[in-house]
């Protein structure tokens, strides 16, 4: 048994003797010399383990060129990149996992024209003095939102973070019980507020909470009230939360800033494509908030970050502290941030060309239209395979942003002949481009919401490479 073992091992190929069938089979070319031997070692340590937990796998051994295709498989596999392009077929508009908010085309175009050249991104070119890199935006967002003050920083957690150290470090924070917020698992507004040495006073019921709470709780110590927008959930039916203006009222009876997590932070009211009205930035700054934060890659449609605005005098507090250095947002962020913002300027053309609000825009005419269009280029590619329909389903805005809220559009569904949803679903996951979609039962579906036109020919070619049923393993495991 152990010399039978043995002699396996021996069979094993060298490293050089796969490196000489690599290059001798050009399928990795492009791949650098050393990367390929770091692969190679690591594949036939996989080999090895396989052979020790598997007698089976020996067999493959004998079949060197199914060995070395193993190899180059998992060679390419391996030196793909990290971070590619993705269909989404979730109609998920702002999806977390697949990077928020889409930029708007003079985004890149901006960031194209700038990337690889010197920029004045702390130089003022009228005196020829060092300036600030927010004097590329501030003037913007004071102008959109009608604040005082403007700074943005790497993303709102920051923003909160930021804000609560500046203003209410060792002091307390009073907050309604309904708005203790967590976004993503891992951002809690009583984490953020411990980490920022405030103390958070909690107020109210988790369903009603009253002027009268906030009141009663203000003592010697408080620093600061603090209103947090419930993005990712909804409190319904006996419900009582105290309005921006009346705690703002409040505020100034007692000489304390009031400030306002917005999360989305959304410029234009999209009440009117059937949404629910979500409290606007300017809504919040013109009922007289002193601070206001709110997200860039949510409903605004940029890239991320954190944007504060308000009040002259505590804004200029948060831009002197020291943490504000550690939390700075980059110069790329800038050069799109201040593209998206410019399109603001003129409502209809943000509508238009920034991709979060043209998505939540599109009329489901449209949708059901693309849809049947899709459906029939999938039937007549691949009516072997799967049977392909056209229905209804729901979008969402997503982000934490509009939770209960949905979109009627138009999906295509797959049901394949021969393999299990979970299997498809796989497969496409692990495409060359790959296509995420939806689960429902026994069906795969394409919400059209978030599929550009110009994905179609490459989903359609994922979708074929996956409903193929004789098409090699993708894994680079023997197994
Ligand atoms: C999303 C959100 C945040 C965090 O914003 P990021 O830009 O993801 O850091 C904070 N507060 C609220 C209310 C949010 O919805």
């Amino acid at each position: 048994m152990v010399s039978q073992q043995h002699s396996v091992f021996r069979e094993i190929p060298s490293v050089n003797d796969c490196i000489d069938w690599l290059v001798a089979s050009g399928t990795c070319d492009d791949i650098p010399l050393q990367r390929l031997k770091f692969c190679i070692r690591h594949y036939i340590e996989n080999v090895r383990q396989s052979l020790v937990t598997n007698q089976g796998t020996g067999a493959l051994l004998s079949e060197r060129q199914r060995l070395f295709d193993g190899l180059a498989r998992f060679v390419r596999q391996y030196h793909r990149v990290g971070m590619q392009h993705v269909i989404n077929g979730t109609g998920v508009i702002i999806h977390t996992n697949l990077g928020r908010s889409l930029l708007p085309m003079a985004a890149v175009d901006a960031l194209n024209a700038v990337c690889a050249r010197y920029v004045n991104l702390e130089l003022n070119l009228d005196t020829g003095k060092r300036g600030s890199r927010y004097q590329h935006v501030e003037g913007l967002l004071c102008e959109l939102t009608g604040a005082e003050s403007a700074l943005v920083v790497n993303n709102n957690a920051a923003a909160v973070l930021l804000a609560l150290e500046t203003l209410a470090n060792g002091k307390e924070v009073i907050v309604s019980r309904g708005q203790l917020v967590e976004i993503g698992g891992s951002f809690r507004i009583p984490d953020i507020m411990r980490r920022s040495g405030a103390r958070l006073i909690e107020v109210g019921a988790t369903n009603r909470t009253h002027l009268d709470d906030y009141q009663q709780a203000i003592t010697n110590d408080t620093g600061l009230l603090l209103r947090v927008h419930c993005s990712n959930y909804r409190i319904v039916g006996f419900t009582s939360a105290v309005s921006a203006v009346d705690l703002v009222r409040l505020g100034k009876e007692h000489g304390l800033p009031v400030m306002e997590d917005l999360g989305s932070g959304c410029l234009i009211d999209l009440s009117r494509f059937g949404l629910i009205k979500e409290p606007t930035v300017q809504d919040a700054v013109a009922g007289g908030v002193d601070i206001v934060t709110f997200s860039g890659d949510k409903l605004l449609g940029g890239p991320q970050a954190g944007i504060l605005v308000g009040k002259k005098q505590y804004i200029d507090q948060i831009k002197k502290n020291p943490l504000n250095r550690a939390l700075r947002i980059d110069k790329l962020t800038l050069v799109a941030l201040e593209s998206v913002l410019r399109l603001y300027l003129d409502e209809s053309r943000a509508l238009l060309e920034i991709p979060t609000l043209a998505l939540i825009a599109l009329s489901e005419e449209i949708l059901a239209e693309r849809a049947r269009a899709l459906c029939e280029r999938c039937r007549a590619l691949m009516a072997d395979y799967a049977v392909f329909t056209v229905q209804s389903t729901w979008s969402q805005v997503g982000g934490g942003a509009m939770p209960e809220q949905n979109l009627a559009s138009w999906a295509v569904a797959v049901a394949p002949f021969a393999m299990k949803i979970n299997q498809l679903e796989r497969r496409l996951r692990q495409a060359s481009i790959p296509v995420i979609g939806k689960v429902e039962s026994d069906r795969l579906l394409f919400d059209l919401r978030t599929i550009a036109a110009d994905e179609i020919d490459a989903m359609l070619a994922s979708l074929q490479a996956a409903l193929e049923p004789d098409r090699g393993t993708e894994s680079g495991n023997l197994a």
